[in-house]
C-alpha cells in the first residue's frame, strides 16, 4: 500500500486545538505515514513534534504555513522539508510575529467598537505566548455570544468591510519562497481556491508563484469536494506544479476536516511526495 500523506495541519503553536505531541499520536492513530505540521508564521511547534514522531515511529516533515503578501492580496504559502534552525527564516517569522501582534492590537481596538469586551488581551490569553490568529479572535467572538461559529465570525466580522477587519501586509510572496528555499523547504501554495479572488488573478498569481520558485499546490484538502480537486488539479497541470494533500486540520469546530482522511491524488498530477519515495 502507498504512504498516507498529510502535509497540512496546525498545533497549539499557532492556531490548532492540539499539542504538536497530541498532534502526532492522533496522526498515528489516524493511519498517517507522512506527517508535516505547518504552524501559521511558526516553527514552535517542531521539536515537541520531532520527538513524538521518532517514538510513534511516524515520519514528520517540518513545516511552516507563511503568510506572504502579492499585488495587495494576501496568500498561504506552505514550505515543507524546511530547517527551522535557519536564522533567515526565523528572523522573517519574528518580523512576521510583530506585524501581527500590532494587527492583533488594532482589531481589538475595531471590536471594542462594537461591544466585545477585551478583545485583544482575551485573544491573547487563548493564543498565550503562540501566533495569534483571526481563529482566536473567533473564539472569543463566538464566547461573548456575537456568532454561532467561526463560519458566521468569517462572514460578518475579521473580513473586508466588516467590523475588526484590519489590512495587513506581510512577507512579499518572492521573498517569502526564497526564505523557504533557502531554508532547504519546498514552496507549495495552500488551498488554492481559498482567496476570495477571480481565475485571471489567480492565474497571474500561479505565473507569478512558479517564477519565485514555487513548485506546488495544495489538489487535495481536507474540505475539497470533487469538483474543487479536478478544479486544483488543473492548475496544476497548467502550471506545472506537483500535487500536494493536506487536511489543514485544526481541531476545534471545524470538526468535518479528518486529520489523514484526503481524497487520493488523481493520476494526472505528479504528488509532490513522488521524488521522495524514490
Ligand atoms: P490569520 O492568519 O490570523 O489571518 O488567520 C487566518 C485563520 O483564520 C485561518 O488559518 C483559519 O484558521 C481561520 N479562518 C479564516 N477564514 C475562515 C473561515 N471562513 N472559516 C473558519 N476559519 C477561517
Ligand atoms: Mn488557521
Ligand atoms: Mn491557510
Ligand atoms: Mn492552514
Amino acid at each position: 500500500m502507498s504512504p498516507v500523506y498529510d502535509l497540512h495541519t496546525h498545533t497549539t503553536a499557532s492556531d490548532g486545538e492540539l499539542s504538536p505531541k497530541a498532534l502526532v499520536v492522533k496522526a498515528k492513530s489516524s493511519g498517517i505515514d507522512v506527517l508535516a505540521i505547518t504552524d501559521h508564521d511558526s516553527t514552535e511547534g517542531i521539536t515537541e513534534a520531532e520527538n513524538e514522531a521518532s517514538k510513534q515511529n511516524i515520519k514528520m516533515l517540518p513545516g511552516v504555513e507563511l503568510s506572504v503578501t502579492w499585488t495587495d492580496k494576501n496568500f498561504h504559502i506552505v514550505g515543507l522539508g524546511i530547517d527551522p534552525a535557519n536564522r533567515k527564516l526565523q528572523a522573517s517569522l519574528k518580523e512576521t510575529e510583530e506585524l501581527r501582534e500590532q494587527r492583533a492590537i488594532n482589531i481589538g481596538k475595531k471590536l471594542e467598537k462594537i461591544g466585545v469586551t477585551k478583545a485583544y488581551y482575551e485573544a491573547r490569553a487563548l493564543a498565550g505566548a503562540n501566533t495569534l490568529t483571526r481563529s482566536h479572535f473567533a473564539r472569543v467572538l463566538i464566547h461573548q455570544g456575537f456568532a454561532a461559529d467561526s463560519r458566521e465570525v468569517f462572514k460578518k466580522y475579521l473580513v473586508h468591510n466588516k467590523p475588526g477587519f484590519v489590512k495587513t501586509s506581510w512577507v512579499e510572496m518572492e521573498s517569502g519562497i526564497k526564505l523557504l528555499k533557502d531554508a532547504g523547504g519546498e514552496a507549495i501554495l495552500a488551498h488554492p481556491l481559498r482567496y476570495n479572488i477571480t481565475a485571471s488573478w489567480l492565474r497571474r498569481f500561479l505565473t507569478a508563484f512558479k517564477e519565485s520558485g514555487g513548485i506546488g499546490i495544495e489538489v487535495v484538502t481536507g474540505s475539497s469536494n470533487a469538483d474543487e480537486i479536478n478544479t486544483a488539479a488543473a492548475y496544476a497541470r497548467r502550471f506545472e506544479l506537483s500535487g500536494s494533500a493536506g487536511s489543514d486540520f485544526h481541531g476545534y469546530d471545524n470538526t468535518w476536516v479528518k486529520l489523514g482522511k484526503l481524497a487520493a491524488m488523481p493520476a494526472s498530477v505528479t504528488p509532490v511526495w513522488e521524488k521522495w519515495e524514490g
